[in-house]
């Protein structure tokens, strides 16, 4: 899937303007993309819509290629959807009352499992929580929470099974008042399917106590079906927040869009993984790129529109073309590298080309962030007509004279000038393949 959006870009990127049909054909992928991701059709389809007008008759930044510049308005739009920021967990605006959060959802969603990552993760912001079992169904429930609780050294409130929900939570909040615990975490039962005793006691439980937040908690990976279940439970009780669990396995979330689209209430918390420190504050850009499969793309985009030099770019690309790249524009390029930050980092950064060139070991390891400042001394140590023309290296004495200038070992100069062959052969070989130039450029 991601190499599929690369392709687009690539596709799109090699055209000099965006028409009408550049932006339907890139739309058609991410159309795919999104559903792949589990994003529900309905959405998908407004959403296309709107990106459709928004993208055409758009002009195209400077230093982006058109594929980019669709690619970065669908991102854009697709954070937009998400809600644009983080929106914290709501908390008790009366210091003698406590927050109190209620966790509700199916069974195996990870209610439980979320309730000691909560717990964790306000106790390092300098709450003293407390644990309540509210599930009394089955008995292993209560357990798990005790055992999380012991684990964390965070109280766990229970009553066995024989009480019924919504006298425990009353009871618990008074314990809690008396203790002084400040962050009061209600586990609740979960059904396998939406069922309307569950969802009367689930009601009882929020009317007698008042939460200040009733989060839904869905598994990533029952996909398109959370749609349902949110708006099921939407319509029972007033949710104020979405947490999607299990985001560590294959799913790419695309159901948070549907979720939060359908609801209109905002994704609070990521599940991403079994351990108690596996929680995150949802970040709309970062769940953007995963359903988009990108990658930092964005991240780059960015950084590479703030020192691209377009017209240097172009200059660049004819002579990889040609062939006539040589040591001075090697130097001109590993300067504006430098501008773009650590090439390990940017490598990583491209989908696709990244891992392309990261198999070029050598090269990589030419490029790599250490060995910069001594490439630049050998180069600078060589004479102009040696940097214009690299064939003269084949001279030993020349080399020597390089090593001493630069304060290197001939080994040095011998392996720069080697590797130095290799990209040329590369860069021959991507121009030939296709590949679109700028991509290439942006190695540099
Ligand atoms: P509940 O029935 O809603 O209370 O769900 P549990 O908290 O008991 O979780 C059900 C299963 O999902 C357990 O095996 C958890 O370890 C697992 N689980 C919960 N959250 C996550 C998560 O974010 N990632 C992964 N990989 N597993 C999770
Ligand atoms: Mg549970």
């Amino acid at each position: 899937l991601s190499d599929r959006l690369t392709d687009v870009f690539n596709r799109l990127g090699s055209k000099g303007r965006l028409t009408e049909s550049d932006v339907d054909a890139g739309l058609r992928e991410v159309r795919l993309a999104l559903l792949e991701a589990d994003v529900n059709f309905k959405v998908v389809k407004d959403f296309v819509a709107r990106v459709r007008e928004q993208a055409i008759g758009e002009e195209v930044t400077k230093s982006l290629t058109p594929g980019q510049q669709v690619i970065k308005i669908v991102h854009d739009e697709l954070v937009h959807l998400l809600g644009d920021a983080n929106v914290p967990i709501n908390e008790s605006k009366n210091r003698e009352q406590p927050t109190i959060v209620m966790l509700v959802g199916l069974q195996g969603a990870g209610k439980t499992t979320m309730a000691a990552k909560l717990a964790l993760y306000m106790r390092k912001k300098g709450k003293t929580p407390l644990l309540v079992a509210a599930d009394i169904y089955r008995p292993a429930a209560i357990k798990q929470l005790e055992t999380l609780g012991k684990q964390l050294n965070i109280p766990v409130y229970s009553e066995g099974t024989e009480v019924a929900p919504p006298d425990i939570a009353e009871h618990a909040l008074r314990q809690a008042r008396i203790n002084g615990n400040n962050f009061v975490i209600v586990d609740t039962a979960g059904r396998l399917q939406i069922d309307e005793r569950l969802m009367t006691e689930l009601q009882q439980v929020v009317e007698r106590i008042g939460p200040t937040e009733i989060m839904l908690v869905v598994d990533a990976m029952i996909g398109q079906e959370s749609v349902k279940v949110a708006e099921a439970f939407h319509a029972k009780v007033p949710l104020t927040g979405l947490i999607m669990t299990k985001i560590d396995g294959d799913a790419r979330g695309g159901a948070a869009l549907s979720m939060r689209e359908v609801t209109g209430v905002p994704i609070k918390f990521l599940g991403t993984g079994e351990k108690t420190d596996a929680i995150e504050p949802f970040h709309p850009d970062r769940l953007a790129q995963r359903i988009l499969g990108m990658g930092d793309v964005m991240t780059l985009i960015e950084r590479a529109e703030q020192v691209y030099d377009k017209d240097e770019a172009k200059k660049m690309q004819k002579k990889m073309r040609k062939g006539t790249f040589d040591f001075e524009d090697f130097l001109g390029a590993m300067n504006s590298m430098r501008k773009l930050g650590p090439i390990q980092q940017i490598l990583g950064m491209i989908p696709g080309l990244g891992k392309q060139m990261r198999q070029m070991k050598e090269l990589d390891e030419a490029l790599d962030d250490r060995e910069m400042k001594r490439i630049e001394a050998i180069i600078q140590s060589m004479t102009i007509k040696e940097r214009r023309n690299p064939d003269l290296l084949k001279d030993p004495s020349r080399k020597r004279r390089i090593s001493v200038g630069s304060g290197t070992r001939i080994e040095d100069v011998n392996a720069l000038v080697k590797q130095f062959r290799e990209m040329q052969r590369m860069m021959k070989r991507f121009s030939k393949g296709g590949q679109n130039p700028r991509d290439l450029m942006r190695m540099f």
